[in-house]
This record gives C-alpha cells, sequence and structure tokens, in this order.
C-alpha cells in the first residue's frame, strides 16, 4: 500500500520476479507491468484493481494484493485491507510520507493489518532515509523502528546493513537478478549511527518479551538474532512498532531481504485470533471460527471481476475450513447456493486450476450466480455471516449517453453489469431530464468506466454535466466536520453538519455548509471527497 508512484507495482514486479513466477519484468514506464493487466491499466500507468497473486518464498506462500494508491480507488483499498493479514508500505524515498499514505495508513489501522515500512526510491538524489522515518513518526503517528540501514543514499546507494544480523549486503550492479554481496564488515564510516541504531533496535524489541528483556539487562549482552528477530516480530503483531527498510526496486536492490521481512514479521493466517462473525438467524449472536482447515468452510468475496478469457472471477479470502472443486456452499444474504465448479490461483502471469483450497488462502472462482463483494460464503449447515466491508459513497457524477439511441438498452445492461462489480460505482436514470447519470468515487474512475464501456461492451458514450441543476445532499460521520466547526469558532462539540457539493465548471466542486450557507474550505474536506 502506498501513495501514488511510491513504487507499489515496481516492487510488486520485482517481488514476482524472485519469487520465480514472472520471467518478464515489464518497467511500469513502458506500460507493460504484468500485475496490471487491464488495458487502461496498462495505458495509464496505474493500478487500479487490486490483481490477488500467489508466490512463494523460503518455503513460505505469499498472497499478494496489489492495491492502488489513487484517491479514486480507496474502495479497492479498503476491501483489499479487509482480507489482507499484513502490509508492506512502501515510500517514495525522497517524497517521504505524501497524502495518500496518510489515508491508506488509517485504513490499515481500522482493519488492524500489521505492517512493514519499504523506503523505496533510494536511488534518487535526495533520498533521505533518516528524514522519513522522522516523517512515519510525526505524520503517521508510529513507532518506526529502522531495522537496515541504507549504504549510501542517491547516487551512491549501494545495499543495505542489517541491524539485526550485522552484516552489510551490497549489490554487484543495478541489473535484475544482480547478485549480492553478505559481509560481516561494517561499512565505512557508518560505526557510529550503526551502534547508535542497533542499541535502538535492540532496547525496543526486548521489551515485547520478558525473558528476553531479562537476559538483557541481567548481562549487557545483546540477544541472539533468533531471540531478536522473534522480539520484532512480536512487536510487529502488536502494533507496538513498525520495522523500517529501505531499497530500490527499480534498481533491483533490497527486494530480497524485504520478502524476508515479510516472512519473519508479518503475520501468517495462523497468528490471527480466531474470525468473528454473526449467526444469520441470530443476528445478535457473535459466532467465531477457527483459522485452520479442520473447521466449518467460511470465506469473505472481496472482489468480484469480468476477466476477458474465463468469465466473472469471484475473489475469496477464506478464513476457516477447506473445499474442494465441485463442493457447495451457501451464500446467507441471497440464501442461495453457489457451486465451486472452477477455482484458479492467480500468478503473476498465468492461471494455476486448483481442486482444493483452505484457510488463509486466496482463490478465484470462476462464474458463481450471484455473490457480490462484501458477501459470505460458507458451509450451509452451520451458518455465519463474516463483518462486511465498509464501502464509501460515491463523491461525483456525470451524465452519459450513448452515442446512437439504438444503443440505450445495451449501455444500461453494460452499466448494471459494471455496478455488480464494483460497490463504489452507481448509475441511475433520471425520468425528468431523460438522461443517465452514473456516479463515481472521481473523474479518473468515471473515465475508466466510460472506457470499459467502449472496449469491453462495445457501447461508445459520451459524458458530460447532467442536464438537471441537481444538487446532491450528502451526509458524512460527524468527525469529518468536528475541524471545520472549530476553526469558524462553532461550540466544539461534535455536530451532524447536513453539507450539499454543487458542481463548479472547471474547479471541480464547491462544498456548502447548508446550515450557515458557508462555503466549506476545502482542506476540511475528507479527502475521499475532496
Ligand atoms: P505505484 O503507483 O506505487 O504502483 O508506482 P510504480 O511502481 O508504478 O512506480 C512509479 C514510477 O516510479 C515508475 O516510473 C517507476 O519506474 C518508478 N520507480 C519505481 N521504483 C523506483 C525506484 O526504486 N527508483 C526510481 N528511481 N524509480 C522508481
Amino acid at each position: 500500500m502506498a501513495h501514488i508512484d511510491a513504487g507499489k507495482t515496481t516492487t510488486t514486479e520485482r517481488i514476482l520476479y524472485y519469487t520465480g513466477r514472472s520471467d518478464n519484468i515489464g518497467e511500469v514506464h513502458e506500460g507493460e507491468a504484468t500485475m496490471d493487466w487491464m488495458e487502461q491499466e496498462r495505458e495509464r500507468g496505474i493500478t487500479i484493481t487490486s490483481a490477488a497473486t500467489t508466490a512463494f518464498w523460503n518455503g513460505h506462500r505469499i498472497n499478494i494484493v496489489d492495491t492502488p494508491g489513487h484517491v479514486d480507488f480507496t474502495l479497492e483499498v479498503e476491501r483489499s485491507l479487509r482480507v489482507l493479514d499484513g502490509a508492506v508500505a512502501v515510500f517514495d524515498g525522497v517524497a517521504g510520507v505524501e497524502p495518500q499514505t496518510e489515508t491508506v495508513w488509517r485504513q490499515a489501522n481500522k482493519y488492524n493489518v500489521p505492517r512493514i515500512c519499504f523506503v523505496n526510491k533510494m536511488d534518487r538524489d535526495g533520498a533521505d532515509f533518516y528524514k522519513d522515518v522522522q516523517m512515519m513518526k510525526k505524520q503517521l503517528g508510529c513507532n518506526p523502528v529502522p531495522i537496515q540501514l541504507p549504504i549510501g543514499q542517491g547516487k551512491t546507494f549501494a545495499g543495505v546493513y542489517d541491524l539485526v544480523s550485522e552484516k552489510s549486503v551490497t549489490w554487484l550492479g543495478d541489473k535484475l537478478g544482480a547478485e549480492f554481496e553478505v559481509k560481516d564488515e561494517i561499512p565505512d564510516g557508518m560505526a557510529d549511527v550503526i551502534a547508535e541504531y542497533r542499541e535502538s533496535l535492540i532496547e525496543t524489541a526486548v521489551e515485547m518479551d520478558e525473558q528476553a528483556l531479562e537476559a538483557y539487562l541481567e548481562s549487557g549482552e545483546p540477544p541472539s538474532v533468533d531471540v531478536l528477530k522473534k522480539c520484532i516480530r512480536k512487536g510487529t503483531l502488536g502494533f507496538d512498532f513498525v520495522p523500517v527498510l529501505c531499497g530500490t526496486a527499480f534498481k533491483n536492490k533490497g527486494v530480497q531481504p524485504l520478502l524476508d521481512a515479510v516472512v519473519d514479521y508479518l503475520p501468517s493466517p495462523t497468528d490471527l485470533e480466531d474470525t468473528r462473525g454473526k449467526d444469520p438467524k441470530d443476528p445478535d449472536q457473535v459466532v467465531f471460527r477457527k483459522n485452520v482447515a479442520d473447521e466449518k468452510f467460511s470465506g469473505l468475496a472481496f472482489k468480484v471481476a469480468a476477466d476477458p478469457f474465463i468469465g466473472t472471477l469471484t475473489f475469496l479470502r477464506i478464513y476457516s475450513g477447506s473445499i474442494q472443486s465441485g463442493d457447495t456452499m451457501i451464500n446467507p444474504r441471497t440464501k442461495q447456493k453457489e457451486r465451486f465448479g472452477r477455482m484458479v490461483l492467480m500468478h503473476a502471469n498465468k492461471r494455476e486450476e486448483i481442486k482444493s483450497a483452505s484457510a488463509g488462502d486466496i482463490i478465484a472462482i470462476v462464474g458463481l450466480k450471484d455473490t457480490t463483494t462484501g458477501d459470505t460464503l460458507c458451509d450451509m449447515k452451520d451458518q455465519i455471516v463474516l463483518e462486511r466491508m465498509d464501502f464509501p459513497e460515491p463523491v461525483i457524477k456525470v451524465a452519459c449517453e450513448p452515442l446512437t439511441t439504438k444503443d440505450n438498452d445495451k449501455m444500461m445492461e453494460s452499466l448494471a453489469k459494471l455496478a455488480a462489480e464494483d460497490p463504489s460505482f452507481r448509475y441511475s436514470r433520471d425520468e425528468e431530464s431523460n438522461q443517465t447519470v452514473i456516479e463515481g468515487m472521481g473523474e479518473l474512475h468515471l473515465d475508466i468506466i466510460v472506457d470499459r464501456l467502449k472496449r469491453e461492451f462495445k457501447v461508445d458514450c459520451s459524458v458530460g454535466a447532467p442536464q438537471v441543476a441537481y444538487r446532491e445532499t450528502i451526509t458524512k460521520p460527524i468527525e469529518n466536520w468536528y475541524t471545520h466547526k472549530k476553526q469558524s469558532g462553532g461550540s466544539g462539540q461534535y455536530a451532524k453538519i447536513k453539507v450539499s457539493y454543487e458542481p463548479n465548471e472547471g474547479q471541480g466542486y464547491e462544498f456548502v455548509n447548508e446550515t450557515t450557507g458557508a462555503i466549506i474550505p476545502r482542506e476540511f474536506i475528507p479527502g475521499i471527497l475532496r
């Protein structure tokens, strides 16, 4: 997860290369990244959908969901974080913490997702690892603990010093697949800074484990590498601190140690507490499922996507139990049975048909009848409804018309399909003006919808401002408006203020406090609405 352009896609590409699943690395600027499979993503050089891919590292299986950083796709991030067990926050070494980093960080807090930080782009002029760590502390309010230090910064960036194993790791060249050298030596001129950061790492880490703390205080001797790793893992999973690493994905430095850290410090499904849900027959009744294969089946659908080759894919995070292809489960919302006819694992560049899957897996199921994002699929006899994720409300709308009226029905059918895939996209027919209005999270989001209408559904449409002088009223959670009230001399109490927004040609939208008529300054509007 990250702000747009920090390097998520590039880092993910490298991960897929090093884990051996992808042979060709698609450079993002050449527009052929293997994770970004949708045509629009390729052309626009951004990541829109979170493709879920599976990779293997040191005997561990890692499911990767590459999340978009663009503000228009906050919903994609939200649903990814809902099903992820851990996250790697990627930073641009020069820019550090950026606005969208703060948004995704808050979302990860909301879903209790443990994190590690990867300061990417250390090869760029002006990259400053130490400044970035300070920014994390100040702007994200977390406790960042470097477990590596950069050897050189900007043009001189050569590798990392591992504060846990006390080894320097330098890459011989910056070509893809470049070898690295591991040495016991302290790099020139780094003795003081290494001593300072290692001491601080050890002191923070041993606090996590009574035995380790006691041993350290008594002997004054640093803990062994294994004990130190165990303490770092505890601190990460317990949200006491966030390990920080660095590198440059683009120049192929630092990715392998990042993968090691994912395995060492991020949770495996078995580290998680039992999954909570509700009994569909008695919604007041909380029920639990153990995150193991030998348990009643439950899974959460977190994404529905139309795959141009095999049809509708429903991505499912399995929380408990196991499933064989051909099994039938129930969707408690629709009370419909769903048959798991074909199940696939998505790799970077291919799909693998699988016959069975179990707790902890992320799979895609082909051709489910009526399961949408947020639905639970579970065992028929022992039903459970897992907590849904939050869907932000759409914030902009435009009128959308087919170029020829004979395409009208086709457009409505296609819009229905797109809306079923994407809970933050809506459409409606305005009888008065006889226009179709589409709503989404931002201009880019709606641009892409119109693009998909043309490419996938072969309906050419034009968009424009809706003819009706509409005035949409939205009410948002009160905290969002609190700052504004206080600033403008209000009582300082939480209050529900009705806010309306109006199209203001060329300048985006103006937000008006409906009670006072005052225009609300943009900086007080939550990012998602801005
Ligand atoms: P995303 O939006 O977070 O997925 O970022 P991308 O992976 O698409 O990267 C954005 C841009 O930054 C692309 O042009 C990449 O080639 C470039 N980039 C990614 N990682 C690095 C890096 O380590 N160093 C430099 N100099 N550029 C990078």
